[in-house]
């Protein structure tokens, strides 16, 4: 069934009414008839299956049939990605929205090659993180904060942060996310922060600046990744270890 992720005002008692691009969507992409059947998101975690009774232009309307909840990972996983040339910043909102990261912050760091992001640029962003939540039927969309230095993002983070970095003497993934568990019930472990650098990697000064803000370094193996694959190959390694890959509810609730 398609999906649709909609303001919460549009969903009053049993009947939605849908504008804008997935008005559009319905009547002129997929064609949608009134007696079709959609599922309408409001970013609350809940699915409404909704019969539609009326599509016109710019407007669909209908009423809701069913409910359920949607899962989200126990982990929260806030990505914090520097900026990357090209589509490639897209590719990394896209698949790591799809695998359950919770949170994007875009850095901006010393080898950073590309610009900060204007309003047009996360406007679209915005839309692309929609467009895979709907495809990989998220229940909350995943947050896309304004662009920020690597300075302010290392002074902002708060609970558990690591920093991925090529070579040295990191600790692997794994056996950081084994000395401590993360299970949803020990609340200071429910969240990750995690630092991606850009093509040209963290230069000596921002590892430091990062240790000395609590952000622990992390290894992710002997093969050097690209930028664009590191977070979700990371994102995805959190996810097994704190079971939120397992089909069902998210363990670690009181009920693992
Ligand atoms: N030439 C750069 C490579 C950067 S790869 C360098 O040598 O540093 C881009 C980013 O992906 C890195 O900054 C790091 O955050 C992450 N990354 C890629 N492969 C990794 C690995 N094996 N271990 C940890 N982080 C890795």
């Amino acid at each position: 069934m398609y999906r649709f992720f909609v303001p919460a005002e549009c969903i009053r008692n049993e009947a939605v009414v849908i504008r804008g691009g997935p008005a559009h969507q319905i009547r002129d992409v997929l064609r949608l008839k009134a007696g079709d059947r959609v599922a309408v998101l409001d970013d609350s975690g809940c699915e409404y299956e909704v019969t539609l009774d009326q599509v016109s232009r710019g407007t669909a309307s209908g009423r809701i049939c069913s409910k359920r909840d949607i899962a989200e990972p126990g982990t929260e996983v806030v990505l914090y990605q520097s900026l990357l040339k090209g589509t490639r910043f897209e590719f990394v909102l896209q698949k790591c929205t799809e695998v359950g990261v919770c949170g994007f912050v875009p850095v901006a760091c010393e080898r950073s090659l590309a610009r900060y992001p204007d309003d047009k640029k996360m406007e679209r962003w915005r839309r692309i993180i929609t467009e895979a939540s709907e495809q990989s039927g998220r229940g909350k969309l995943p947050r896309l904060q304004p662009a920020v230095s690597f300075r302010q993002a290392c002074q902002s983070v708060q609970g558990p942060s690591l920093i991925a970095c090529v070579g040295g003497v990191a600790t692997g993934l794994r056996s950081i996310l084994r000395s401590r568990p993360l299970t949803a019930d020990r609340g200071d472990y429910a969240k990750v922060n995690l630092f991606i650098g850009p093509e040209g990697g963290f230069s000596p000064s921002e590892l430091e600046f990062a240790s000395t803000c609590g952000v622990s370094a992390v290894g992710l193996g002997n093969r050097v990744l690209r930028a664009e694959t590191a977070g979700l190959v990371a994102a995805a390694a959190i996810l097994y270890e704190s079971g939120d890959l397992e089909p069902g509810p998210p363990l670690g609730n009181g009920e693992a």
